[in-house]
């Protein structure tokens, strides 16, 4: 995730939508030019909130098959349905209001935002440098008197929708504004800038896009740079120095989630009390009765005769095989591949050195347990799993007021009796691809059809 932050600055896991980033501009634009003060400006962005939620689901009460739906939707689900939204009370923060938080939707884009330099840091949002009043007034300054209103009727934002909807924004004049910001056509002179490594990122994406098919950003663009020899041999790729980072983010990202994977179907095994020695067995029952060195050695190639990275981690996953065998074999594979990579691929892999379960440490594991049998190691690796999560949750635990001890742990041990309070979650660690994708595309920079992804013509413009 490191990586990852240091690839994609100014876009994060919760910032789907060019236009808030507008948003957030034009009322800070407009709270400074008239002079509001915090409680007046929180109030203001809440209401164009508002109103942005409502005036997108008028554009399209399904949600669309690319976009997440405008922020606050979901909780404003009734009255959109109903077809007529009070905007005072939606716009109350708590249970009942589109959010819970005072400064509704500020709060995920605002790192961005002020890393961007649309807003100036400080306790309300602020013009930044590269705030563009007239262009985001130009694209969105109705919202502003949307939020003035008492009362929206969804039928009657028929027209409106069209201009101020979170997927309009590439058509207004909000959109070339905050794509010139994010592709920063003048970014290059510094190279190790923030702002030229984001450059470099949407490059990258938008050249796999103009030459891959795509419906979906990280699993196929994620694909692209993972494997194949497309890096080497893309005319336009092969110059983009951020390529190798992102090999070896992406590929790494594999072995992050079997370690996920793994730990969640580990604590969905614990049911009631389950000695530690019993969840390890469940674990090895899941496996081939063979050595670890015959495990290893009928791994698929995961690399070709001349050293091209092989889809093996992708392959492993389709292949339909149970999950704990699966992703076992995914570290495994990934494991291999600490002597396979090189240079800044490499250094991108392995990313912080010495860590407990990175693909250095694995790549042990799995070399002095060869002769053991595979299903001993499951055993090792599952105490291995649990005295780490107890660790760490000692490490982060919390005395409560009463005394008693607060653990952050789904999994509990006493006494070599383990339960748990409720799942892990097993999900990827977000490579933010779909994020960066999203904003692009509300921005004018990319283009979807039924036939997947494209780069505009003005994308094209700003990134070549
Ligand atoms: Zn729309």
């Amino acid at each position: 995730m490191r990586m990852v932050d240091r690839l994609v600055p100014g876009v994060t896991a919760v910032t789907p939508h060019a236009r808030y980033y507008a948003l957030h501009g034009l009322v800070a634009a407009h709270a400074d030019a008239v002079g509001l003060a915090i409680p007046a400006t929180q109030t203001l962005l809440r209401r164009t909130e508002v109103a942005l939620a409502t005036v997108s689901f008028a554009h399209h009460p399904q949600s669309l098959e690319w976009l997440p739906r405008a922020h606050g939707v979901d909780s404003l689900a009734r009255r959109l349905h109903s077809g007529v939204v009070e905007v005072g009370e939606a716009a109350t923060p708590g249970k009942e209001g589109y959010v819970r938080n005072s400064w509704g939707f500020w709060g995920p884009y605002s790192g961005s935002e002020t890393a961007l330099g649309i807003l100036g840091s400080g306790p309300m949002p602020v013009p930044g440098p590269r705030l563009d009043a007239t262009a985001v007034r130009g694209g969105l300054g109705e919202l502003l008197e949307l939020a003035h209103e008492n009362t929206l009727r969804v039928e009657d934002l028929a027209s409106l929708s069209e201009r101020l909807c979170v997927c309009a924004g590439g058509d207004q004049s909000d959109g070339p504004w905050l794509a010139s910001l994010m592709c920063d056509p003048g970014a290059g002179a510094d190279r190790a800038s923030r702002s030229a490594t984001r450059r470099q990122t949407i490059q990258l994406l938008a050249r796999v896009v103009a030459t891959h098919p795509v419906g979906f950003f990280t699993q196929d663009v994620g694909h692209a740079l993972a494997f194949g020899d497309f890096l080497a041999t893309d005319t336009v790729t092969s110059g983009i120095e951020a390529a190798t980072a992102w090999r070896g983010v992406v590929l790494r990202n594999y072995a992050v989630g079997a370690w996920r994977r793994l730990w969640s179907w580990l604590v969905e095994q614990v049911d009631g009390l389950v000695p530690v020695e019993e969840l390890a067995d469940h674990f090895a029952e899941e496996l081939p009765d063979m050595t670890v060195a015959a495990f290893l050695s009928a791994l698929p190639p995961t690399q070709s005769t001349d050293g091209v990275p092989l889809p093996a981690e992708h392959d492993l996953r389709r292949a339909g095989d149970s999950l704990p065998l699966t992703e076992l074999r995914v570290l495994a594979t990934s494991a291999r591949r600490v002597d396979e990579l090189d240079g800044r691929v490499r250094d991108a892999f392995l990313g912080q050195r010495g860590v407990e379960l990175g693909p250095e440490w694995a790549q042990r594991r799995f070399d002095t347990a060869r002769p053991l049998g595979l299903r001993d190691l499951a055993r090792h690796l599952t105490y291995d799993l649990v005295t780490r999560s107890q660790r760490i949750a000692l490490a982060k635990a919390r005395r409560r007021a009463d005394g008693s001890l607060w653990l952050p742990t789904r999994l509990h041990e006493r006494g070599g009796l383990l339960y748990r309070t409720s799942q892990e979650g097993r999900g990827d660690v977000g490579l933010r691809l779909d994020q960066l994708g999203t904003v692009l595309a509300t921005c004018g920079v990319l283009h979807y059809t039924d036939q997947g992804w494209s780069v505009t013509n003005y994308g094209k413009a700003l990134v070549d």
